[in-house]
């Protein structure tokens, strides 16, 4: 067989697919690769396509009802499709698109990503999330390897071959180690698109070859509701479904987003105009809370049409399901009651005015707000705005908490120097996050050892000390090459009996997730550490400086990653940096303060007699 590769386990015939219709690849019209192993119609898959217009929430819709699956004992994996031509979202500028966010194997996606994370409770790999820049890719290298056996290479059966196989891919070696169960499936952008057009086109296919109760596809619609009418119209709604069907889908379900409770009228009409069953059409208004979703999904029953349109009843796990809903429940519950504690916190950050970019630091914030009963108000600072050391202070003034978080880039740098400043020396709990960290390096260089020209070499390459630099041969040391990221999941080693290992549940590890260029430069640690400051998470081997903190002699709360603790936080596991951050700002106020109701202590014994020093 010419070009042909017989140890390329992605040879299309290794499916069998092919032998389905006893012909071999070069005599028909079929191409449709899958991994080896794969067995068709073992996984199903779940698809959510929105339609009428982008901004539904669709990721919260696809992964609160992923999480609902889930929560049944199902193993689920969701995939992210983006039309973007981008390989990754590494390159998108926050302010545009949202907050980057990394996975532990140092994929850098959607902040969607972040989202499935939490609510799933779950870590994602880049097998989750696919760009038409890798399809692409991935079809064009593949041409070049001769992979297409002479045929003129199409969009389609080629590039949405490339889909498919990734989708089988998903589901064979998914988060759970086996074959998943479900694959949950969110199609960025609306039907229509020229963007996801291959996409749509994919998945038509992939539910056709799979065989009937493989695939349900839920049209996630918008109801328009204009002010001067006073009432709800579906007509948008039925032509954004019509797209759908136009492309050869036909929808199972069909989730209405509104404002208000959907009307029966306009349910009918939809039911009548897309061939889908009243009890099939879901209201999906508004809430207080996206953490009231999957209940609200459970009390309508969505989950329960899903199963049967997938015929799942039978591989659910009814126990599993109420433990893991009652702890949902008691979380979910906690969002409302009133709080017991209340912080001011300020973020200072680059981009104060697009709360996007710091999306997952919210979300961090949120859940230790509610595991410490504490309100916390948020005061957002563009620190561009701060041009001097009073500026800063009266930006600062009253609150209880300062987040210096990440960056890029050298606007507003000064004024995040002048809010770590201010923290330090009126002795505010602070904690610093990647650039933070690094400015909070800066800061302890200039103002305590006198490094009049202390800087990082991002942003002054020639300055007299680059106490944060770019490396390259320290990243060589960690086997990091070309890429000049040091991205992903990586171990920090711990100090026992640092505020750090407290943190961290007095472990002497633990692992957190990077996403920097520039570092400590080693030769500055050791007069650091002389003048106080101290490096309590290193590199378990390499001179690599992961966290710092100041002792409780200097400072009540002082500490900084270089990593992104706000990744790694989740609504039933609140990220230990930020716990101790609110749970010191809470101290702060109320001299009592100092266990949780759980009776896990967040405040070391002790911190108090310095804050008030
Ligand atoms: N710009 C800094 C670096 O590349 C910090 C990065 C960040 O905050 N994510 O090292």
């Amino acid at each position: 067989m010419p070009h042909s590769d017989a140890d390329n386990p992605e040879t299309p015939d290794s499916c069998g697919f092919l032998s389905q219709f006893g012909k071999s690849e070069e005599s028909t019209e079929w191409h449709s690769p899958a991994p080896v192993g794969y067995q068709r119609g073992k996984t199903k898959f779940v698809v959510v396509i929105g339609t009428v217009m982008s901004g539904l929430g669709k990721g919260i819709f696809a992964s609160s009802l992923a999480k609902l699956i889930k929560d049944k004992g199902l193993s689920v994996d969701p995939l992210k499709m983006e039309g973007y031509l981008n390989i990754d979202s590494g390159t998108l500028n926050p302010y545009r698109h949202g907050e980057v966010f990394v996975l532990a194997d140092g994929c850098e996606t959607d902040m969607d990503l972040g989202t499935y994370e939490r609510i799933l409770s779950q870590d994602l790999t880049r097998k989750n999330f696919i760009t038409a820049g890798q399809v692409y890719t991935d079809v064009l290298e593949r041409e070049r390897r001769g992979g297409y056996l002479g045929r003129d290479v199409q969009m389609i059966p080629h590039v949405t071959g490339i889909v498919k196989m990734r989708l089988r891919e998903l589901a064979m070696s998914g988060n759970s180690g086996k074959q998943a169960d479900i694959v949950f499936v969110e199609v960025g952008g609306t039907a229509g698109d020229y963007e996801n057009g291959f996409y749509i086109e994919a998945l038509r296919e992939l539910a056709f070859e799979e065989g009937p109760e493989s695939t349900c596809f839920v049209a996630l619609t918008y109801i328009l509701e204009p002010s001067i009418l006073g009432e709800q119209k579906s007509k948008a709604a039925q032509l954004g479904i019509k797209r759908l069907m136009e492309a050869g889908i036909q929808p199972h379900i069909v989730a209405c987003r509104a404002k208000n409770p959907v009307t029966d009228k306009v349910m009918e009409k939809i039911a009548m105009f897309s061939n889908v069953p009243l009890k099939r059409i879901f209201s999906m208004h508004d809430r207080e809370s996206v953490y009231a979703i999957p209940e609200e999904m459970r009390a309508a029953g969505l989950d329960r049409e899903i199963l049967t349109i997938l015929n799942l009843h039978g591989r659910t796990n009814p126990a599993k399901e109420d433990v893991a809903r009652a702890a949902w429940l008691e979380f979910s519950r906690k969002i409302f009651a009133p709080r017991k504690h209340r912080i001011e916190l300020a973020l200072t950050g680059k981009y104060a005015a697009l709360r996007d970019a710091y999306a997952s630091i919210e979300k961090a914030l949120e859940h230790c707000a509610i595991a410490l009963n504490c309100e916390i108000r948020t005061r957002w600072i563009d620190t561009s705005e701060l041009l001097d050391d009073a500026q800063t202070a009266a930006a600062l003034e009253g609150v209880q908490a300062v987040i210096v978080p990440g960056g890029f880039g050298q606007r507003g740098v000064e004024g995040k120097i002048r809010c770590v400043k201010w923290a330090r020396t009126n002795k505010v709990p602070f904690l610093g996050i990647c650039l933070g960290f690094q400015m909070a390096v800066i800061e302890f260089g200039r103002n305590v050892l006198g490094l009049a020209g202390a800087n990082s070499t991002e942003f002054e390459p020639n300055c007299a000390h680059p106490m944060i630099a770019e490396l390259p041969d320290q990243k060589k040391l960690e086997g990091i090459m070309g890429g000049t990221m040091r991205l992903g999941g990586q171990d920090v080693a711990l100090d026992a009996g640092s505020l750090a290992s407290f943190l961290y549940g007095n472990k002497l590890d633990m692992r957190e997730r990077f996403r920097h260029r520039f570092e400590v430069e080693p030769k500055y640690v050791a007069r650091l550490q002389e003048a106080g400051m101290r490096f309590s998470g290193r590199h378990p081997k390499f001179p690599i400086m992961q966290l710092l903190e100041l002792p409780q002699s200097m400072h009540p709360y002082f500490t900084g990653g270089q990593f992104h603790p706000e990744l790694t936080s989740r609504p039933l596991g609140p990220n230990p940096m930020f716990m101790g951050l609110v749970a010191a700002g809470i101290a702060s106020r109320e001299p009592e303060f100092a266990l949780t109701e759980t009776g896990r202590r967040w405040v070391r014994p002790n911190a108090r007699a310095v804050t008030t020093a």
